[in-house]
């Protein structure tokens, strides 16, 4: 194997490429337009065009791509070959400027949530120049923005590269309040934990379920989950081992830094951590990730599952979205620091993201709902549906006496005499964990921990930045007023602390008494999709997103149109697919299997009267019954399909998705799963959890 450090980034036009292959001019030129966001000149994306091809033809590529991320939540790419005839019946590689910087794909069949009826059914696709090109599948990929011809937004990528824009903007203007005047930029940056699940291919492609939905829709308990607790951090299969290694491989050439593989709490569930990045490309780099895993696992006989919860009764998927923010010079904003000026600043950067978390929890709420989340949040799994903090005690209990205008008793016992003008010292990285906080601070950031294992991270980072910018511009105007900025500062944590320490929850977010607590605070608890959809496009969100120029009143309807939908559209095909499988594979099993019991008692009876036939009675007995009720359920989902199809809006529809359609699945799943304990495994059509859970040995 070629060394890691060689290997690394070796399919990416990255830093390093650019100064060795553009020249000076060009390179400098290309560097500004990073660093200004501004678009290149025609003549510098020539230079640039030029220098990629015969990089990339030189790297076996024969086709170029603009890369780019609809509505959809996955990527998507249409490739054009470099070729060009000459005319001779010959052809030679080209790759202009203009097909760097700009692409035209038909946006006709992506999800725009009617922003396609009133504009063009042209979009277009821009080089996002801040995340490096790169190979794959012999192709030159060119990650972009994709946008309507009148400028709309279409895609996830938009919103969150105007977001970036929108904090660097705020959090540039307090730092400069604070003296710091060098700073030009601050970036948000994320570290995306993935989870995820593998299972052998073979018992998969049994599975009608996994392959329609990602999920199963039915399927009693294993005699053995998750109980014994000896999954997480095992030691990792050969063959677990060998998919990791590749895929660490694969990551590393695509310059994602992969860092961290183990196995997580449920049987064949494991996860994949890379060392963070800025965001839009750490957000390109996690679905790199989640399509890498999907081909690696398959090069090795498995199916990468990253669904949220494919399996009932054990944990479900989910992803760490480790967020921060960093100066231009390599300041973490979140980073306590060892002084007290470090600190003051660090405590109004924490004070912000306690007020946007508790101003905004409909919004950050919504960033996370999705059908398949549905099935962890708020359903007796991490984290609840309830948007709250963790601090720690320490940070706690220095924010209450800076609320107070007390002296604080460390931990340390080092006493600290927090008057109006003076923030305190305290110990770094004082926080213990707490597993169970859908917002946790963890040091020197936060771990925001309510995403689904499938989403792309884009969406709960544009709405972060958002809401951490409001914050930000709003304690900047405070202090753009005061006269002592020490005593500003002290008063802006004391004040913050007072009016939103309601968000801010140490204990444990599992226990049922929380939801009580929670609801006594004032806190939101959303507890579904459809419900949190419609705290979306709100006045008071539209006016946010307008006012930081992350999403215009249409793009917002737009896209609670499409989350409407998307949801919509899930719980319908998951719906059809269990009414498929119940009708054609598993009432037809419980039938055969019956009647294989009835026939037996009936020979039996026939060898002999005496024979005691009493065991396939009362089977047959218990399975008649079962089979009746089977059918009830499969008939009330039926008609709930059929009425919900009846209905047009997106909101209304979304709930009778949720309160008709999938209730009736659920309750047609607990016949099946009561039928399936009682039907002889040679007449059950299908893989049952423990031959899908332990399926790779
Ligand atoms: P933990 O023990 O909380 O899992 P790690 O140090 O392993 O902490 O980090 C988890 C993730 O957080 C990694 O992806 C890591 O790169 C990321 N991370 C660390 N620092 C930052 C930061 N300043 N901004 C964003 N993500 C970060
Ligand atoms: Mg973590």
């Amino acid at each position: 194997m070629t060394k890691v450090p060689e290997l690394f980034g070796s399919l990416v036009f990255d830093e390093s490429t650019m100064r060795e292959l553009l020249p000076k001019d060009a390179y400098r030129a290309l560097k500004a337009a990073i660093a200004q966001s501004k678009p290149l000149t025609p003549d510098v994306a020539n230079v640039v065009a030029a220098a990629m091809k015969s990089w990339a033809l030189e790297k076996g590529a024969t086709h170029f791509t603009h890369w780019f991320q609809p509505m959809t939540g996955i990527t998507a790419e249409k490739h054009d070959s470099f070729i060009s005839p000459t005319g001779d019946g010959r052809v030679i590689m080209e790759f202009s400027g203009k097909e760097l910087i700009k692409g035209e794909p038909d946006a006709s069949s992506f999800p725009s949530g009617g922003l396609r009826a009133t504009f063009e059914a042209r979009g277009y696709t821009a080089w996002d120049p801040s995340s490096f090109a790169f190979i794959k599948d012999n192709t030159l990929c060119i990650p972009t923005a994709f946008c309507s011809y009148s400028g709309e937004a279409l895609d996830k990528k938009t919103p969150l590269l105007r977001s970036m824009e929108a904090v660097s903007r705020q959090a540039v203007r307090v730092l400069h309040l604070l003296g710091k005047t060098q700073v030009k930029n601050v970036k948000s940056t994320v570290g995306a934990e993935q989870e995820y699940f593998l299972i052998d291919k073979e018992v998969y492609l049994k599975r009608k379920d996994l392959i329609y939905t990602g999920r199963t829709l039915f399927g009693a308990e294993p005699p053995k989950g998750q109980q014994l607790e000896d999954h997480y951090f095992g030691a990792i299969k050969p063959r677990v081992a060998a998919f990791m290694q590749e895929l660490d491989e694969e990551l590393w050439k695509l310059g994602v830094p992969s860092k961290t593989r183990h196995n997580e709490v449920a049987p064949a569930q494991h996860e994949m951590a890379p060392v963070f990045n800025t965001t839009n490309v750490a957000t390109d780099q996690n679905q790199l990730a989640m399509e890498l895993m999907k081909k690696v696992a398959a090069r090795h006989g498995m199916v990468c599952l990253l669904h949220e919860k494919p399996f009932a009764g054990v944990n479900g998927s989910g992803k760490h979205n480790n967020w921060s923010l960093s100066t231009d010079s390599g300041e973490n904003l979140l980073d306590p620091g060892s002084t007290p000026y470090e600190n003051a600043q660090f405590l109004l950067f924490l004070a912000a993201v306690i007020k946007a978390v508790d101003d905004h929890q409909d919004l950050l709420r919504v960033s996370v709902a999705s059908a398949g989340n549905d099935h962890r949040l708020g359903a007796n799994e991490a984290p609840p549906a309830i948007v709250s903090m963790f601090l720690g005690d320490e940070l706690t209990g220095i924010l209450e006496a800076i609320e107070q205008g007390s002296g604080y008793n460390s931990k340390a016992s080092s006493e600290i005499a927090i008057g109006a003008d003076v923030l305190p010292t305290f110990p770094r990285d004082n926080t213990d964990r707490n597993r169970t906080s859908p917002f946790a601070f963890t040091g020197n950031k936060f771990e925001f921990r309510m995403l689904g294992s499938s989403f792309s991270v884009a969406d709960s980072n544009t709405v972060l930045n958002t809401i951490v910018a409001e914050a930000l511009s709003l304690f900047a105007a405070d202090l753009e007023k005061a006269s002592d900025i020490n005593a500003a500062i002290a008063d802006i944590v004391a004040r913050t602390m007072k009016e939103h320490k309601r968000i801010i929850f140490n204990g444990n977010n599992y226990a049922a008494e929380w939801v009580v607590e929670a609801e006594k605070r004032g806190l939101l608890n959303l507890r579904s999709t459809p419900e949190a959809l419609k705290r979306f496009a709100t006045e008071q969100n539209a006016k946010l997103f307008e006012k930081h120029g992350v999403l215009s009143r249409t793009e917002l309807h737009s896209r609670q149109e499409i989350f409407f939908e998307g949801y919509s559209k899930i719980i319908a095909i998951e719906a059809s697919c269990l009414v498929s499988i119940t009708r054609k594979r598993l009432l037809p099993a419980v039938l055969e299997y019956s009647k294989e019991l009835a026939a037996t008692a009936l020979a039996k009876k026939q060898l002999s009267q005496a024979i005691d036939t009493g065991v396939e009675e009362r089977q047959v007995t218990k399975l008649s019954a079962l089979a009746t009720k089977l059918d009830e359920k499969l008939n009330q989902l039926i008609t709930a399909i059929a009425d919900s199809e009846k209905l047009s809006d997106g909101a209304e529809l979304a709930d009778f998705s949720h309160d008709k359609v999938f209730a009736s699945m659920e309750a047609l799943r607990i016949v099946i799963d009561e039928v399936e304990l009682i039907v002889a495994k040679k007449y059950w059509p299908v893989p049952t959890y423990g031959d899908l859970l332990f399926s790779v040995q």
